[in-house]
């Protein structure tokens, strides 16, 4: 992956950017945190919601959150907390030693913290308790699969469009310190084509239902089914706005490219954590253009995030 930018942003530079955006709600100890927040909509409202539910975070490690990040989930959500490194002060004594030297692609880089995933989880885990899984058409054990990838694929799906504005180098290396998914530079601009076009709303929605296919484990979408999946979810306009449009094909194809071992390592650990003993592949072999027609299961989720988006953009 190509960076959209290259950075030249120094150690110096970065502390200060970051120390001048603190408040109350954003970490000090978290690089990126606070300047995300002043910077990033998104990475700002996903922050207030998360306080509003009552969570918090820690840099007391009470998980196992280092040796296995994915195993953390249930835990977190358990306790409303959620872990993070402290990788200023070692940041902080780099400049200390050897003021204004090092370039931040020069020295290795910090510890990467993942608040805005975590968090989301906590906003979905929070959207989730709304709405009923017992859904008629899929087995037991696929209604308690289904919430844990509804889950995922929020988090996924905000991490994916808070990419929007890394507009400049400041903000996509900041975010990069903070993130799992990084747009390069072809999807940035497949994303500003969709909210152009569709809205942030719709574009959220569309990343969303990739993310669902993604975390359902399929490989890729067909033509066909892609035009079922939009049609079972948007607006006749919109769909044939989105199925007209090349971009609005490329932004869903690129939950395609999470890859394989991520998404066994987050749906599928869980799956298993969570004591179902059904083959994986069956437990995800889940019918969504069903899902999004017969049921407003995803609708209904999403209704509850949508004011995380609304007036955000010109669209
Ligand atoms: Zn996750």
């Amino acid at each position: 992956m190509q960076p959209a930018t290259q950075s030249t942003l120094t150690v110096f530079e970065i502390l200060n950017l970051d120390q001048a955006a603190q408040n109350s709600q954003t970490l000090s100890k978290a690089i990126g945190d606070s300047f995300l927040f002043k910077n990033n909509p998104l990475y700002k409202n996903i922050r207030s919601e998360f306080l509003k539910f009552g969570y918090s975070f820690t840099t007391e490690d009470f998980c196992h959150y280092v040796a296995m990040p994915f195993l953390s989930l249930p835990e977190i959500l358990r306790h409303k907390k959620v872990p993070y490194f402290d990788n200023v002060t070692p940041l902080q004594l780099i400049e200390k030693a050897h003021p204004q030297k090092f370039k931040c692609e020069e020295i290795i880089k910090p510890k990467t913290n993942h608040l805005l995933h975590e968090s989301s989880h906590c906003l979905a885990e929070e959207y989730l308790k709304k709405i009923n899984f017992k859904i008629d058409f899929l087995s037991k054990e696929q209604n308690l699969t289904l919430p844990m990838i509804m889950a995922e694929s929020f988090a996924n799906t905000v991490e994916s469009v808070c990419n929007y504005w890394n507009m400049t180098a400041e903000q996509r290396l900041l975010f990069e310190m903070n993130s799992y998914v990084i747009h390069y530079k072809k999807i940035s601009q497949v994303l500003k084509e969709s909210i152009d076009l569709i809205g942030i709303k719709n574009t959220f929605a569309l990343i969303y239902i990739s993310y669902l296919c993604s975390n359902c484990l399929l490989n890729e979408v067909s033509q066909n089914q892609f035009i079922k999946l939009v049609q079972s979810f948007f607006e006749p306009n919109i769909s044939e706005i989105i199925l007209k449009n090349k971009g609005c094909l490329k932004i869903f194809n690129h939950a395609f490219e999470l890859s394989m071992d991520f998404r066994l390592q987050t749906t599928g650990f869980y799956c298993q954590m969570a004591g179902l003993k059904a083959d994986l592949f069956k437990l995800v072999d889940i019918d969504l253009v069903m899902l999004m027609t017969k049921t407003r299961t995803v609708q209904n989720f999403l209704s509850q995030s949508e004011h995380l988006i609304s007036n955000m953009v010109h669209k």
